[in-house]
């Protein structure tokens, strides 16, 4: 039977997505069509916004901060409405989880990982909400000694464009917009042109919880024009962006012009680290069998996609791998017994099959390498792909392929595992499996990644996430979102004649 979404887009209601600026939703042109990735069905419309339609929402955003409607407003109001936000997503979850299940095709079998749930993007609306009251500076004695204050503030940064990929977006979009907001800023968003109408139903939500008219903006669109008219724009403070390594370079490019600020959350080509004493063999294989294929098909920028085993415990991992391979389901997303997703867009089922292809000259297969046929011939379905004995210095073991591919490495030594997980220039994320305390800490320490799971990971939304090398630059989540979106201002004051 051919695979079909059009009744959950019915169930839904799903209608043409529009811009929203200084408070209007303004009607689409609806000159994007965005089809389903497991199908190929027209999902639906929304408008590509024009520079104009840019100038204007990025001068919205400018009046809004410059009125303070939003930054000096009673500090409770904004606590109670980043609350209030948070408890609507989760009312609206199940809603929320059909519309990326319609735009990126993600399962709603994948809605119980907590880290890309909508649970998590509602904690950490609440978790920022508790930052809002909390902005202080310092005061500090005379440096000079004689009568005077210094003293620190630290103030909003001002108008930021928020640019999201497709793979996340409950998630993402609160890691860009909760700290925005806690900290007083205005906000220009731009989402994926493949989750543009998640994004668009979390952004009605948050109108709904009663956000002032311009203190955050949407224009939809494909990166460029839409993406590239914020970032060249002269009047934007800040650009915050999770997505592509060469996008982000672009950005730092074009943040030249006017110096904005720039927070950029990258790809990886994340280790995961498997000593011959860890706790359980099989336990740690299907965990980085499952971060490469479970929900995302490894299209997951911290997924662990460079297996490095110890030689001791190497054909056990690769039998557990090949086994948890085995049980990953492809299909409906709306089924729940669907675990993973397809790739994105036809580009990249094209750039997949062509490292799969790579793969097997510089590897050795074990399982997978073939695009999925069958009901799912419609689709972009590439299937759980595993190659032993790769080299890491190889294109598949340096090269971030966003698939479901894994690169399975040796090494003999900690000595040697610690060098080979360091050999990138990515370092986003690491997971290492041992039952040695010592061993536990003394590796992750020498890790060269944002964050390092021992014997499992998650994200938090108290814990900062960034990476190191080319993985990005700043972080999310804590209190390094807070600094992320402001300004430290030192204010000096004699306190009597002399020091003039
Ligand atoms: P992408 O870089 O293709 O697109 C990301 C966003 O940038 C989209 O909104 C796109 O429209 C926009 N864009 C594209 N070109 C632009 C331009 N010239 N100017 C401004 N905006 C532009 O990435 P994607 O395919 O959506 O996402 C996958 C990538 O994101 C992977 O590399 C993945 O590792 C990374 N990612 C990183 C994190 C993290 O937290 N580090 C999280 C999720 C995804």
């Amino acid at each position: 039977m051919t695979l079909t979404v059009q009744p959950h887009r019915e169930a839904v209601g799903l209608k043409a997505g529009r811009l929203y600026i200084d408070g209007q939703w303004t009607a689409a042109n609806g000159t994007w069509t965005h089809r389903h990735p497991a199908t190929g069905e027209v999902i639906g419309e929304f408008a590509v916004a024009t520079r104009s339609e840019v100038d204007a929402a990025v001068a919205a955003a400018r009046t809004a901060f410059e009125s303070g409607a939003w930054s000096n407003s009673r500090a409770n109001t904004r606590i109670a409405l980043l609350h209030r936000y948070a408890d609507l997503l989760r009312e609206h979850a199940e809603e929320l989880r059909a519309l990326q299940a319609l735009d990126n095709s993600v399962p709603l079998s994948f809605g119980s990982i907590y880290a890309i749930s909508v649970g998590a993007a509602a904690d950490v609306f609440d978790h920022h909400a508790g930052w809002v009251d909390k902005l202080g500076g310092q005061t500090l004695p005379p440096y000079q000694g004689g009568d005077h204050l210094a003293m620190t503030f630290r103030e909003p940064l001002g108008v930021v464009a928020a640019i999201l990929p497709w793979n996340a977006p409950f998630l993402l979009f609160a890691q860009k917009v909760a700290p925005a907001l806690a900290a007083g800023c205005t906000i220009v968003l731009k989402p994926s042109e493949y989750a543009t109408f998640t994004v668009l139903r979390m952004v009605e939500l948050l109108v709904e919880a009663g956000l002032p008219a311009g203190t955050l903006n949407v224009v939809t669109g494909p990166g460029d024009p839409v993406g590239e008219a914020l970032i060249t724009h002269p009047d934007v403070d800040k650009v915050s962006f999770t997505g592509s390594r060469a996008v982000g370079k672009r950005i730092v490019e074009a943040s030249a012009g006017t110096l904005k600020r720039v927070s950029l959350e990258l790809g990886g080509k994340s280790p995961a680290l498997v000593f011959a004493d860890a706790p359980n063999i099989g336990l740690a294989a299907a965990i980085v069998v499952g971060a490469v294929t479970m929900g995302l098909s490894g299209q997951a920028c911290v997924a662990n996609t460079r297996a490095l085993v110890h030689r001791d415990v190497y054909d056990e991992f690769l039998g557990a791998a090949q086994g948890m391979a085995s049980t990953i389901t492809y299909g409906d997303p709306f089924d729940p017994g669907v675990l993973a997703c397809p790739l994105i867009n036809e580009r990249q089922l094209e750039r997949v099959l062509g490292y799969i292809e790579k793969g097997k000259e510089e590897g050795r297969l074990v399982t997978g390498g073939e695009r999925l046929g069958g009901d799912l011939a419609a689709g972009n379905f590439v299937g759980p792909t595993i190659f032993a004995d790769v080299d890491n210095s190889a294109t598949i073991a340096q090269e971030e392929i966003f698939g479901p591919v894994l690169a399975v490495v040796p090494f003999s030594d900690e000595e040697e595992a610690v060098r080979l997980a360091n050999d990138t220039e990515y370092g986003l994320g690491a997971g290492l499996f041992t039952a040695d305390v010592q061993r536990a800490f003394r590796v992750s320490r020498r890790l060269r990644a944002g964050t390092v799971g021992i014997n499992g990971f998650q994200i938090e939304p108290h814990l900062p996430f960034g990476g190191f090398k080319q993985s990005g630059l700043g972080r999310e989540g804590g209190d390094s979102s807070i600094e992320a979106y402001t300004e430290l201002k030192s204010v000096f004051m004699p306190l009597t004649d002399e020091m003039m």
